[in-house]
């Protein structure tokens, strides 16, 4: 029976990372920065309006993102 591995991938740049990784769920700094712009920019769809705690929301989609990974 295969076992079921989950693929660790930079969101920003699909190259593979690990869970130990300093920046995951990215491989660098950098694609973290990229990914956080998007989000600034308004690339991905946010359910709700971020206001303040914008920290702390961006910490509970990303937690979220990857349950559903
Ligand atoms: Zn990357």
């Amino acid at each position: 029976m295969a076992r079921k591995r989950a693929k660790l991938q930079c969101p920003t740049c699909k190259k593979a990372v690990k869970k130990v990784d300093a920046d995951f769920p990215f491989c660098s700094e950098r694609c973290r920065s990229v990914d956080l712009g998007k989000w600034a920019s308004g690339a991905y769809v946010v359910s709700s309006p971020v206001t303040d705690g914008d920290e702390e929301a961006v910490e509970s989609i990303l937690r979220h993102r990857e349950e559903n990974d």
